[in-house]
């Protein structure tokens, strides 16, 4: 049987796609492009607005293809299916499956039923206390040099506008040795980079499905595995983030000096609101403690505009922080209300012309930062882990495509013989453009 995988959302969502491709291959089932599949699998995500009309209308666009494919069924998966349940099958018949977060794990010997049962439904919707862990399956003897290591599942913050603890559940880590254990088959595999996955890595361990090992040391075991030469974390809360999870940025020449901490807002009031328990003072001491520890470092955020009640003055603070810590990419938004989040009674909203207004000047102020950003790198060497071909080759001349430690995109020249995919390459940088470095192999 062939499967095609639709992932939405975030790197939490791509990392569970991939290992349910994975665990599909490795049980006999086929990858195949979209049109050519007998069995879909949409993943989904409800964090941004509108995420139930998408996913209806990719479903009734894949039902189109059921005409020439007799016995074709979806399976649906993430957040929206958590959210709507069942009630996705009565709406698409060809909906047979339907699984959240803590469901993933069961999800490919439930479809392997339902290739055998044509009559039968399956709902995985239940939320566990620990940690569902996941067959480690590899069909393939060697893996891309880049892996993904999910660490936890689920969210205890319950911030004012995010619906994730109510669709992921609540916080669960996976115990250390099972996360080490992964690291170590991956390593054995080939993979070189490994960026450790969950909702807020920061608190890792300290639930009660965790075994009590912090983040910190986590990050120190992770780095000692043998053939690990690039360790990635995301994503942080700044409440959780600690000295010690610092200090690992000035210890661990393998952790890479690249850090996604959300902010989400400059403002004192606003913070408070959104429940985000820190304030623009605890936030840019943590900037200058990571800062002290690894001045390479780069920084990303997370930043809403016009959250209820944000006046002229807090989102101008907003604008200040970002000026202050200089990010260098950033992942921006306009306040949307969520159904069933707290935010959603907050007033006053603020109009949609004004959210535009001040998304549309951080944005400017934004793309700002990050041309400085990468100018910065102009005339310098980096090593870059090779992911493949560039997008944007030289015309009469090979072109790779990767990252260096600081996690920008480096499209290169290299003359090389073979195919560098999946090693580090020493690069010049000659050139910087809006979103990305250009330079030659040395
Ligand atoms: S920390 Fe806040 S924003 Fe992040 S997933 Fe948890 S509730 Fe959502």
């Amino acid at each position: 049987m062939k499967f095609h995988v639709i992932t939405f959302g975030c790197q939490m969502n791509a990392g569970d796609s991939d290992w349910l491709s994975r665990s599909l291959t490795a049980k006999g089932l086929t990858p195949a492009p979209e049109g050519e599949a007998d069995l879909y699998i949409v993943n989904t995500c409800s964090v941004r607005e509108k995420p139930e009309l998408k996913v209806y209308s990719v479903l009734g666009r894949l039902a189109e293809y059921a005409a020439e494919k007799p016995g074709l069924f979806i399976a649906v998966g993430g957040c929206v299916a958590q959210q709507v349940g069942t009630t996705l099958w009565r709406r698409f018949p060809l909906v047979r499956l339907v699984f959240g977060a803590d469901g993933l794990a069961a999800a490919p010997q439930a479809i392997l039923r339902l290739i055998n049962e044509p009559k039968l439904r399956i709902s995985l919707l239940d939320f566990f206390d620990a940690y569902p862990e996941r067959d480690p399956a590899w069909p393939e003897a060697t893996v891309p040099a880049q892996a993904f290591v999910t660490i936890m599942q689920g969210c205890d913050n319950f911030c004012a506008y995010c619906i994730v603890p109510f669709v992921r559940g609540r916080q669960k880590s996976r115990k250390s040795d099972d996360v080490i254990a992964e690291c170590r088959d991956l390593a054995a595999r080939g993979a070189r980079e490994i960026t450790l996955l969950g909702q807020n890595v920061n608190s890792f361990g300290l639930d009660t499905a965790g075994d009590g090992t912090s983040f910190a040391t986590l990050l120190r075991r992770a780095a000692a595995v043998d053939g690990i030469k690039r360790l990635r974390f995301t994503t942080s809360h700044p409440k959780d983030l600690s000295p010690e999870v610092i200090a690992a940025f000035a210890d661990l020449p393998e952790l890479c000096p690249s850090l996604h901490l959300p902010v989400q807002s400059g403002a004192d009031a606003v913070l408070s609101r959104m429940g985000r328990r820190y304030d623009a003072a605890r936030y840019l001491h943590l900037v200058e403690g990571l800062t002290k520890a690894r001045p390479d470092i780069s920084l990303s955020t997370d930043i809403i505009v016009g959250f209820p009640g944000e006046t002229e003055e807090d989102f101008c603070k907003t604008l200040e922080l970002v000026r202050t810590v200089g990010f260098e990419s950033a992942f921006s938004f306009m306040y949307c209300d969520r159904p069933g989040v707290a935010a959603q009674s907050f007033e006053p909203k603020i109009p949609l012309e004004i959210k535009a207004e001040r998304l549309a000047r951080l944005q400017a102020l934004l793309d700002d930062l990050q041309t400085a950003g990468l100018s910065r790198r102009v005339g310098t060497r980096t090593e870059v882990l090779v992911e493949g071909a560039s997008r944007r080759p030289k015309p009469g001349q090979p072109s790779w495509r990767g990252r260096d430690p600081g996690g920008r995109v480096v499209d290169f020249t290299y003359a090389g013989p073979d195919d560098p995919t999946g090693t580090f390459v020493p690069v010049e940088i000659l050139e910087a453009k809006k979103h990305s470095l250009r330079g030659k192999a040395v």
